[in-house]
């Protein structure tokens, strides 16, 4: 045992299974040459053992005719013809076998060392007798006894017979120890192979064989560990695409799996038609700025889990963005709209608060020959859309003539960089009055696009594609230049001390730019900063976690240009965003101004001046149509007002005559318009 693991150490380490063919080789190559070997010396001892046999068999045929010829001689003296040809025959074969023995060269080699004087007196004798023998059948009768008696003599006295005999059982002697001979070779050369094979088995096959058997054991225990990582990886694979397809924080699939889904329900023909719901949820950024972000996951889970409870359980419910879901169904889509919208009425308990969110949907009804994911995904964010701008909190279903107010948008996007350049975004002006004594205090600067073929176009109609083309902080810019230089002409024609307000998109103020090119265009027409106030929108504040937009902001209140939080009232600004930021003032919804002298609206506007003079906060009302909401919001001392009541956005050259018209006279609403 203990040598056997010897010969398999040493053949794994000497053998190498890439040259196993090598070793096989030599192994074939070594037994075929013992078999050629043993072939060769076998052949040898069966040519020997016939050539022996044959001349034993000659030798003692030899003997037997030589006393065949003396027995004929001697018994008929006189031969008959019969007799004479018999001699002759025997004679004829005698002398035929000795030629015969004689070319047999082992016999006559024998012979030769056997007599004293070589072959020739054993040869002479022979031939003597052959050729009196051959006389004896040729000679007349008469001459028989002498030659009988010559033959008689030969083949006695003088030894022939005695030497063929001796020759015989010489040669028989001589090969049988040539055979033993030729035995023991074959013998030694089995044994040798024997003992070659032997060692081939030892030393090439039994290490080949152990080391064959090593490398399939190796090859086993890899097969195993090969399959146990394949599972691993299969599973791993699996946990990858399912967060691949998954939402992490929801456990939603996502939209990759929402499109992967429609396409299978349209190919394995299960449904011909199915109703697709894009959700918005209202608002979700200012509510996850105001409980939030812990928070805000919490309640993104919570309406994950409201959504799949409005529906079958083959219905299938995505998260495609922050806070935008996908919904298939197979019921009718006005219906789970329906549910849906019912279901948010309810708040959603978070963290012990309760929160109030609301949705907006768009949705469509998809059939076969509409199927493509993409298009039918685009058309009802289209709808989706259209439920936001109409205010949110609704659902709307998905028309072509959404889908040419997206074409449209889409246009207008194209456009727009071009009517940038070439002037065709103007600056209006609406004036604000002092509530108090009706004297002129700014005016509003508001874009319109003076579109060569569509007409004049308000900011709803082209500010949405602007921002969609990234091209709304060079429109703001545009129209502050155009509105300062008109500013600048009204000052230099004194007319009035102008004060503008400039609107000012979210992004306008995270624009790194900003300081420097207002601040460059104030200067260009000494203007001072205080004739210039910048409103921000209400989602600019909360949005701006951007360090850019916080620098910007503080940024312009250290030089003097005064901020205005617009549309106060609408959104959900924290108030403590009130104190937070440098803010000069506040400017009050037309939403929460059009409702007045309602008791309800009036306690809110009240409740919101008494804060605003808390903080020390201007506050400007807009949306003024009526004389009794301006007086109203006087006696409450709201200090500005502005809206139609006063005047309407104009073009410059309209607002000049306006000024010319009105700039010293006390203003009252409703009679200015
Ligand atoms: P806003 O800043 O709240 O502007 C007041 C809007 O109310 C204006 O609409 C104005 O025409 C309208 N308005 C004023 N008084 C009355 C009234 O008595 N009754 C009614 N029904 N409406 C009144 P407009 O000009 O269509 O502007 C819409 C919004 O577009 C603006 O709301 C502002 O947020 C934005 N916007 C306008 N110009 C610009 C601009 O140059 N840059 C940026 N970023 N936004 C602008
Ligand atoms: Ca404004
Ligand atoms: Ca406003």
């Amino acid at each position: 045992m203990h040598r056997l693991r010897a010969i398999f150490r040493w053949g794994t380490r000497h053998i190498d299974p890439e040259r196993l063919w090598l070793q096989y080789g030599f192994a074939l190559l070594l037994t075929l040459c013992l078999l050629t070997a043993v072939h060769f010396v076998s052949d040898a001892i069966g040519r020997h053992s016939d050539s022996a046999t044959e001349t034993i068999d000659a030798s003692g045929r030899l003997a037997v005719r030589s006393q065949q010829i003396l027995l004929l001689a001697k018994n008929a003296p006189g031969l008959d013809g019969a007799g004479r040809d018999a001699m002759a025959q025997l004679t004829q074969d005698f002398e035929t076998t000795y030629q015969a023995l004689l070319q047999s060269e082992i016999w006559a080699n024998r012979l030769q060392d056997h007599h004293d004087g070589g072959l020739a007196p054993l040869n002479s004798l022979i031939t003597e007798f052959a050729g009196l023998a051959n006389q004896m059948a040729i000679r007349p009768a008469e001459e028989s006894p002498t030659v009988i008696a010559r033959l008689q003599e030969l083949h006695g006295p003088l030894g022939m017979f005695d030497a063929l005999q001796t020759s015989a059982s010489l040669f028989t002697a001589q090969s049988r120890s040539e055979a033993l001979r030729l035995q023991y070779i074959l013998d030694t050369i089995l044994i040798i192979s024997g003992v070659a094979l032997v060692v081939v088995a030892l030393f090439i096959f039994l290490p080949a064989q152990l080391m064959v058997k090593s490398v399939i054991k190796e090859l086993r225990n890899k097969t195993a560990v090969l399959c146990s990582s394949q599972k691993q990886l299969r599973d791993m694979n699996d946990q990858l695409n399912h967060l691949v397809s998954h939402d992490a924080l929801t456990g939603l699939p996502n939209r990759a799996h929402m499109s992967e889904f429609m396409n299978s329900l349209m190919d394995t023909g299960k449904v011909r038609k199915y109703g697709v719901l894009f959700i918005g949820l209202d608002g979700f950024k200012a509510i996850n700025d105001t409980i939030g972000h812990e928070s805000g996951d919490l309640l993104l889970t919570s309406v994950a889990g409201r959504l799949q409870r409005c529906v079958d359980d083959d219905d299938l419910v995505a998260r495609v963005g922050g806070d935008e879901f996908l919904l298939t169904t197979t019921e009718p889509p006005d219906d789970v709209a329906k549910r849906i919208l019912t279901t948010f009425e309810d708040p959603f308990g978070i963290n012990g608060r309760n929160i109030t969110l609301t949705t907006s949907i768009g949705y469509l009804t998809t059939c076969f020959e509409n199927r493509q994911p993409d298009q039918i995904l685009g058309n009802a964010a289209i709808a989706l859309h259209a439920a936001k701008s109409g205010g949110g909190r609704r659902a709307v279903a998905y028309c072509p003539r959404l889908g040419e107010d997206s074409a449209l948008m889409r246009q207008l996007q194209i456009e727009l960089r071009d009517a940038i350049r070439d002037g065709q975004i103007e600056p209006w002006f609406q004036p604000q009055v002092n509530l108090a004594d009706g004297t002129l205090h700014g005016a509003e600067v508001l874009a319109r696009w003076r579109h060569p073929t569509r007409g004049l176009l308000t900011p709803d109609r082209f500010l949405p594609a602007a921002e969609r083309a990234g091209l709304i902080v060079e429109l703001d810019h545009a129209i502050w230049q155009a509105a300062i230089r008109q500013a600048e002409r009204w000052q230099a024609d004194a007319l009035w001390r102008p004060q503008i307000s400039l609107n000012a998109a979210p992004d306008t103020i995270a624009d790194p730019h900003l300081i420097e090119k207002l601040l460059k265009r104030i200067q260009e027409a000494s203007l001072e900063s205080d004739q210039v106030i910048i409103e921000v929108l209400e989602t600019t504040l909360i949005e701006s976690a951007d360090d850019m937009a916080a620098i910007n902001i503080d940024t312009l209140a250290e030089c003097g240009i005064s901020l205005e939080l617009d549309d106060f009232g609408t959104g959900y600004a924290s108030l403590s965003k009130l104190t937070q930021l440098p803010l000069a003032g506040i400017k009050l919804d037309r939403s929460l101004i059009a409702p007045l002298p309602d008791a309800g609206a009036d306690s809110v506007v009240r409740a919101i001046l008494a804060l605003a003079a808390e903080l020390g906060l201007s506050v400007v009302a807009e949306g003024i149509e009526e004389a009794e909401q301006a007086e109203h919001l006087n006696v409450r001392g709201c200090a500005i007002g502005q809206g139609y009541g006063f005047g309407r956005p104009m073009p410059p050259n309209e607002f000049t005559n306006w000024l010319g018209k009105h700039a010293n006279e006390q203003l009252v609403a409703g009679r200015a318009a």
